[in-house]
């Protein structure tokens, strides 16, 4: 198949203690194509994280399906369940967090190679290779995590993602508590091994402008919903979803002929656990009809590959 994922109305939804239900993801549609990388973005709290989760089997599906060359993730008999877990990696945000602080560089990222029953001397020598193709030395494999700066550990946790030989890679804020400065080399990082590789990314970051450069189309989402899907540069040119217009107008522009005027939003998200009636970006929507409120907008193909969930189209 063409698409490497197919997601169709997934629902992932918490019971919280006081009863009431977090709709963390609501039902959500789209597919992955190989080897392109689908950018996904929102505010904090809309429910990109818990997607990514769920894509990889950290969380069962509340309802709805999610696809992995053609098969329900959530279905797997054991045999391809350990072909998923090499398959499809996930990468963090906080690779501080995600690396075991008394493990060394190399037994990190050997981890992974072990249920590959490679030899000692072939895993040491694989270490070395991933070490060099995250532009890391072999000497690294000796250290501690504590000892790199936040870039070099984002590229050990890329490389110990490699270690399987994966062909998805779900990349959760990889680049969000990074220095610009070193942002731009781990998204380049990023786009050598997928070109190497043929690697198919989910990129996943709160804010446009970390996604324009190595996304080939973008998903924004609110509260649960993809609320708008494109290519990448129609996105950007010609954002339709009001929330897609409000973020691009608040996401630093290079070029000020460029520049867009700036919406900005009123008010915070409403909470996935109280959702407004009808569109729930209605509460923050400059548009805003009647209609709004009573009807929840489907998700729809406006044109061939534009996809927005608005009653303005
Ligand atoms: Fe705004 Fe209405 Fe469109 Fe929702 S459906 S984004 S409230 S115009
Ligand atoms: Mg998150």
């Amino acid at each position: 198949a063409e698409h490497l994922v197919e997601v169709n109305g997934l629902k992932k939804h918490f019971t919280l203690g006081t009863g009431s239900t977090l709709k963390a993801v609501d039902g959500v549609s789209f597919s992955i194509r190989k080897g392109e990388t689908l950018g996904l973005v929102g505010e904090s709290g809309c429910g990109k994280s818990t997607l990514g989760r769920t894509l990889i089997r950290i969380y069962e599906s509340t309802e709805g399906e999610a696809l992995f060359q053609g098969k329900n993730v959530h279905q797997l008999s054991r045999k391809e369940a350990k072909q998923f877990n090499r398959d499809v990696q996930m990468i963090f945000q906080d690779p501080h967090a995600s690396l075991n602080p008394r493990m060394k560089v190399g037994d990190i990222i050997a981890e992974g190679l072990e249920i590959h029953d490679l030899s000692r001397s072939d895993r040491t020598g694989r270490v070395v290779e991933l070490l060099e193709q995250v532009g890391l030395r072999p000497e690294h494999a000796k250290r501690f995590p504590h000892e790199f700066s936040g870039g070099q550990r984002q590229r050990i946790g890329i490389a110990r993602a490699l270690a399987v030989d994966p062909r998805f890679i779900i990349a959760d804020e990889p680049i969000s508590a990074l220095d610009v400065s070193i942002q731009a080399q781990v998204v380049n990082l990023l786009e050598d091994l997928q070109a190497d590789r043929g690697l198919t990314y989910l990129f996943i970051a709160h804010d446009l402008s970390m996604v324009k450069h190595i996304s080939t189309r973008i998903g924004v989402m609110y509260l649960g919903k993809l609320v708008e899907l494109a290519e990448s540069f129609e996105l950007y040119r010609e954002p339709l979803h009001p929330y897609t217009q409000a973020l691009l107008s608040s996401a630093p522009v290079p070029d000020p002929t460029a520049r867009r005027e700036r919406i900005v939003l009123q008010g915070d998200p409403p909470s996935p656990a109280n959702l407004p009636s009808g569109c729930r970006f209605r509460t923050r929507c400059p548009h805003a009809m009647q209609e709004c409120s009573a009807t929840e907008p489907l998700w729809r193909e406006d044109a061939p590959g534009r996809w927005v969930a608005c009653h303005l189209y």
